[in-house]
């Protein structure tokens, strides 16, 4: 355990919820609307540890194989953990992440949420579902268009009874977020969902000023990853 980096993290934690704190007040809102979800996709064990040792519960992984290995063996030491799945996922693999993870943060389709039903059904498992949104309507990206949202929050919700609580998108890298982060509070707020998980490292101010309930930062609390 190193605690350079344990004091490491803990800084820059710190700093980033002053920061988040700072745009929540700018924008007439309660910081603690605003949760911090960690995302240690790809970091080392060793920052792994001392973010655990920092005190960090919520984190956030892009694969369902990375996350099980990472995890696994840590869940123990830590029960109070809080795992979401920020990254897509396949149907086959829909048993392996309910069983894992506290919230799958990437639905985005009406098989996978037909696969997560069965999976729950099976597992008497319920992790929260949200749904990505690829607002920017990128073809290589994840997540449903924009018109098809509502229809597919009313399948999950109201159809197959997933507990769904909010959504999610990653804006195109090259614009301003902006417009992608009104564009989804838009949909979280016509479907009456309180959770909005938006904001990655360098935009996550912006997104608090939205309305996002979740911001997930990665290489600003971490460092770079591998
Ligand atoms: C990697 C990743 C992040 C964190 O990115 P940083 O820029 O390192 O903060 C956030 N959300 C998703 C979906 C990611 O895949």
């Amino acid at each position: 355990m190193s605690h350079a980096l344990t004091a490491d993290i803990t800084a820059r934690r710190a700093e980033i919820l002053d920061r988040i704190g700072a745009a929540a007040r700018v924008a007439g809102r309660d910081p603690a609307q605003v949760r911090l979800v960690a995302v240690s996709k790809q970091q080392p064990d060793d920052r792994i540890d001392a973010a655990l040792a920092a005190g960090l519960r919520v984190f956030g992984e892009n694969r369902v194989q990375e996350a099980q290995a990472r995890w696994g063996p840590r869940r123990a030491g830590a029960p109070d953990l809080h795992l979401r799945l920020i990254g897509p996922l396949q149907t086959n693999k829909a048993e392996d992440a309910v069983a894992l993870f506290d919230a799958i943060d990437s639905v985005d389709r009406p098989k996978l949420a037909h696969a997560l039903a069965a999976a729950m059904a099976k597992l008497g498992r319920r992790p929260d579902v949200l749904i990505q949104v690829n607002t920017g309507e990128e073809p290589q990206k994840a997540g449903v268009a924009p018109a098809e949202a509502d229809a597919l929050i009313a399948l999950a919700r109201d159809t197959l009874n997933l507990p769904v609580r909010g959504v999610m998108c990653i804006p195109p890298v090259d614009e301003e977020p902006a417009m992608h982060f009104a564009l989804l509070a838009k949909i979280a707020a016509r479907n009456g969902l309180p959770e909005i998980s938006m904001g990655m490292s360098d935009d996550f101010e912006r997104a608090v000023t939205f309305g996002a309930t979740m911001v997930r930062v990665g290489s600003a609390l971490f460092g770079a990853r591998d």
